[in-house]
């Protein structure tokens, strides 16, 4: 749970690199829903599709009961067919924006090379598919769409980062990145990447 990204916009689906095999695999973030009532936490300690989490607030003594729903385990939010009054299943569903509704970078790693299923807490971006390193500075994407926008926006003249739809991403692309000098071999790489 450390690291910058806690709570920095990232899509709620990433490419990683599978921790068994080392292949390309998904990654899917888990969503939190807050406990209304703490008499409902019996409920969802016992719940073979929830996990029950007690979530701290950094630098608050606020602290949540939250029940946390990997998507990616239980083949979507049909999997939750009972549940405690005043939830629905639709709590769990994704955002429509980037926001993550927990901080642990808790998720589900999927691997169709291996068949690997499991829970897995993300390290980003140690597990990112798509990055390289230059200089001692790690260059990353979140999957194959940003990657190729990454490529676009090192080999375009004018970098336009504002109101970009992968701008969150833009932002952390250290600066020897786009020199001219780093250019044309970081090109080259990240194409590989995006090959292979
Ligand atoms: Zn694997």
């Amino acid at each position: 749970m450390t690291g910058t990204y806690d709570w920095n916009p990232m899509p709620h689906r990433l490419d990683v690199r599978c921790t068994s095999c080392r292949a390309l695999a998904g990654f899917e973030f888990a969503e939190a829903v807050r406990i209304k009532r703490k008499t409902d936490i019996p409920f969802f300690e016992a719940s073979p599709q929830l996990d029950y989490e007690f979530f701290p607030v950094r630098g608050y003594d606020a602290a949540w009961h939250g029940a946390l729903f990997y998507a990616g385990l239980h083949g979507g939010l049909g999997a939750l067919t009972e549940l405690p009054e005043g939830y629905a299943a639709s709590d769990w569903a994704h955002s429509r924006y980037l926001m993550r509704s927990q901080p642990l970078g808790a998720g589900a790693l999927l691997c169709a090379a291996c068949g690997r299923r499991a829970k897995h807490r993300l390290r980003w971006p140690d597990d990112a598919w798509f990055q390289l390193a230059h200089r001692g500075q790690v260059l990353w994407a979140f999957h194959r769409e940003s990657a190729v926008a990454l490529r676009d926006f090192i080999a375009s003249s004018e970098r336009k980062i504002a109101r970009h739809k992968w701008s969150s991403m833009l932002l952390h692309v250290p600066g020897h990145f786009l020199t001219a000098k780093a250019r044309t071999d970081v090109l080259k790489r990240l194409e590989r990447l995006l090959e292979g």
